[in-house]
């Protein structure tokens, strides 16, 4: 591994550290039974943790650079698959998985919310996401109504299910050291809790009202929906109106998109 040439652009940071590899594998509840879906093998420090655990683990790795590496490693129950995660579509992953699977992965970073959104969005398998992110976008995940880090992704998240912190990382525990500090956040997928509500509408809508943090809901989704102020405000009421979207609960939210 000395003589890799770590590569920024792709979020190269490894991990090494056997007990936290483990312990990330045991916060995703990985057993025997359990197909898991990685994202970003590196080195396969994780893919390896996981394996030990899981019945078979696929795993995708943009660096074709690693391809030695990690054949090198004879895991019999793991699939490398060498290409983008982000561009390869949902139907082509998950044609890895002829059930339910697990994401477990120690994600690069450029690249979090988007693939986040992939899975929340189009999986119709995923039951988890377990995922180490970057410290204050782990925060943005778990925040509740009124939390300075409260948005789009934490309303999103816990439209899609839960979301937990289960451990902060240093940033020490990297290979190279990153300039940030991490956590493992893990995602539980409830596809049924609202399963009434179209969700592309749903996220159309939640964009909106956060567009403009600083604006009030009703300037937010007039501009962002294209719809006529007086015709929202007579939808949701005067008081609502003046309110920011970060003062709105999950509930509240979808009580006001089921009123426009
Ligand atoms: N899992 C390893 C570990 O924990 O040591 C590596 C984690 S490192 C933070 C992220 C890995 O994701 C890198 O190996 C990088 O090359 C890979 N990667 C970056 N962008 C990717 C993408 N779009 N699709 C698949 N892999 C990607």
């Amino acid at each position: 591994m000395s003589e890799h040439n770590f590569k920024k652009k792709f979020g190269q940071n490894f991990l090494t550290d056997k007990n936290l590899l483990d312990a990330i594998v045991r916060d995703a509840g990985v057993s025997n039974e359990d197909s898991v879906l990685e994202i970003g093998a590196g080195a396969g420090a994780l893919t390896a943790a996981i394996a030990n655990r899981a019945k078979n683990v696929v795993s995708f790795e943009i660096d074709k650079d690693l391809e030695g590496e990690l054949l090198g490693l004879g895991l019999k129950n793991a699939t490398f698959v060498f290409g983008d995660a982000l561009k390869t579509s949902m139907e082509q992953i998950e044609k890895y998985f002829d059930k339910e699977y697990k994401l477990v992965a120690n994600l690069p970073y450029y690249i979090t919310s988007p693939l986040i959104f992939k899975f929340l969005e189009e999986s119709g398998k995923i039951t988890s996401l377990t995922i180490m992110v970057q410290k204050e976008v782990a925060e943005r995940i778990v925040s509740k109504k009124g939390g300075k880090d409260y948005g789009v992704l934490s309303v999103m998240i816990s439209f899609f299910g839960s979301a937990v912190i289960t451990r902060y990382v240093n940033r020490k525990m990297f290979y190279p050291v990153p300039n940030v500090d991490s956590a493992v956040v893990k995602i539980e997928i409830d596809r049924d809790k609202y399963k009434n509500i179209d969700k592309d509408k749903f996220a159309k809508f939640v964009k909106a009202c956060f567009s403009m943090r600083r604006k009030t809901i009703l300037n937010n989704l007039s501009s962002g929906l294209g719809v006529n102020k007086k015709e929202i405000a007579l939808a949701i009421g005067e008081e609502t109106c003046k309110k920011r979207a970060e003062d709105f609960s999950l509930e509240e939210l979808i009580e006001i998109f089921n009123g426009i």
